[in-house]
């Protein structure tokens, strides 16, 4: 059975406890390889290593440090057919979305804060003939980047990059039911020279890793992408410490298609916008609402359209809708789907467990699921399901629509479809949300801000608002 290690002082180490979780491949519903089941100790020995790194890491000139970065990028894409065979195996997301999302955007990640660094420039104030200040942005020391399941590499890479771009040095806690690309990552910066103890990678459960790294007084920052019941959770330890913190969370986001939109487009984005990934992307959108006129069209359009997705086996390149992450999610979703019901709704296509012969035959694979007939305001329309299933809904005024999608506590991401730029721009302006896409859905601009409203977090990634929040500042003031 393969084994996965630790990334502790540059070296790849089993837990201190020597203990292993099972690592499952959602596809077979089969215990691949091994995880460390690390606690308290392995991240207490992750801290000191980090510490000792953050003295010299930290002074490196800006141009070594992205050097090292650029390399650790360079080699993500050599081995991104590699890479991309392991994160579908892990993940079940389909091969041919791992190769052309979730790698090559790791190696972006990469990229980009390596030499977004290099443009990173202070601001100054001159206050008349008096004096003239100059913002100082140091490095904060050890921080914590814990990261979900859902877009393992992708998610993880951007966080930690920022952070060493900005010369912290760092304690990382992947999910543990989706930890091999995090380690075929310590392989690769192992390979590419970051020094030792730079990057600390820690495996094992939310409160064994997670908690102690929120909880140490070492650890100045976190970044925490996942939930908002552990975003809470979070927040209750570190607030208390005055860390900073950095919360990406989660997201009930809505889809709404106005009658002037192109509707062809608006269709078939929103076939990808609600089932890319099983529907297990933060920003997807969940939530349908069509304007009355076009409703049976799109309706009957679109239902089509989730008809002929392949559900298969993730390895195969045709397949679009692979296996859920894990058998607990799919129970979870497979919940949803039966609260549906009882909440009147009427189930159009999907709601129902796939068999698939051979190899995947145990495996955790559901039909992508569309239900309509429900209020706005009942459970379903409400709470995250986070996997494939969406509901179709309908309105007739700007004013009604703008009320259902902003009637949910969270606020991460909104789509309007219409050719009315003005009303476009009415839309943006009053949607509870950190992200409007307008004709268009996950096309991202690593520049710009990302992040939600709401109860879908706190604080913006991306950009150099990541380095400003894997800095802190100092004002210095020079009296003429
Ligand atoms: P979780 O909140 O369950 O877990 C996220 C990470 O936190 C995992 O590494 C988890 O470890 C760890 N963790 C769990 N408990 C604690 C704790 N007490 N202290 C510190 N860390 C802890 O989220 P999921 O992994 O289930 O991811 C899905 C969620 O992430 C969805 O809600 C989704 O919307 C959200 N998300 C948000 C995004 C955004 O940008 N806003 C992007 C992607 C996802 P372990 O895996 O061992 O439990």
């Amino acid at each position: 059975m393969d084994k996965i290690f630790n990334y502790i002082d540059g070296q790849l180490v089993p837990s201190k406890s020597n203990k292993w979780i099972e690592n499952v491949e959602p596809a077979t519903g089969q215990t691949y390889s091994l995880i460390p089941d690390s606690d308290h100790e392995d991240v207490e020995l992750a801290f000191s290593s980090a510490e000792e790194a953050f003295k010299e890491w930290s002074q490196k000139p800006v141009q070594e440090r992205s050097d090292i970065m650029l390399k650790i990028s360079s080699l993500i894409e050599e081995n991104k057919a590699f890479l991309a065979e392991a994160e579908s195996r892990d993940n079940g997301k389909p091969v041919g979305l791992a190769k052309t999302i979730d790698i090559p955007r790791a190696a972006s990640n990469m990229k980009f804060f390596a030499t977004g660094i290099l443009h990173y420039a202070s601001e100054s104030h001159q206050l008349n003939d008096v004096a003239i200040n100059y913002t100082l942005r140091k490095p904060i020391g050890v921080v914590g980047c814990i990261s979900p399941w859902n877009l393992p590499l992708y998610l993880f890479t951007w966080k930690i990059a920022p952070a060493l771009a900005a010369g912290n040095t760092v304690v990382a806690k992947p999910s543990e039911i989706t930890p091999m690309t995090a380690f075929l990552f310590s392989e690769i910066c192992i390979e590419a020279g970051l020094p030792k103890g730079v990057l600390n990678i820690v495996h094992g459960y939310g409160p064994k890793v997670g908690a102690p790294i929120t909880e140490h007084k070492g650890i100045k920052a976190i970044s925490f992408t996942g939930g908002t019941k552990t975003g809470e959770q979070i927040a209750k330890v570190a607030a208390p410490m005055f860390k900073k913190l950095s919360l990406e969370l989660g997201g009930k986001n809505p889809n709404i298609i106005f009658d002037d939109c192109n509707f062809d487009k608006a269709v078939s984005t929103s076939v990808l916008s609600s089932f890319a990934n099983q529907g297990q992307i933060c920003l997807c959108g969940s939530r349908i609402f069509v304007q009355e006129k076009i409703y049976e069209k799109f309706k009957a359009e679109f239902v089509k359209k989730v008809q002929n997705l392949t559900i298969g086996d993730p390895k195969n390149k045709d397949t679009k809708i692979g296996a859920l992450v894990s058998k607990d999610h799919i129970e979870k979703v497979q919940s949803y789907i039966e609260l549906a019901k009882q909440e009147g709704g009427t189930i159009l296509t999907g709601g129902k467990i796939v068999s698939i012969e051979g190899r995947c035959k145990k495996g955790y694979f559901l039909e992508p699921t569309v239900i309509e007939g429900l209020s706005y305001d009942c459970r379903t329309n409400q709470e995250e399901i986070f996997g494939p299933v969406v509901t179709l809904n309908t309105f007739q005024t700007e004013d009604e629509v703008l009320m259902y999608a902003n009637s949910t506590p969270y606020g991460l991401s909104s789509t309007v479809w219409t050719e009315n730029i003005t009303k476009a721009n009415r839309m943006s302006k009053a949607l509870d949300a950190g992200i409007v896409w307008v004709n268009c859905w996950l096309v991202r601009d690593l520049r710009t801000p990302f992040g939600g409203v709401k109860n879908s977090g706190v604080g913006r990634e991306g950009g150099f608002n990541a380095f400003n929040f894997f800095t802190e500042q100092t004002n210095v003031c020079i009296s003429y």
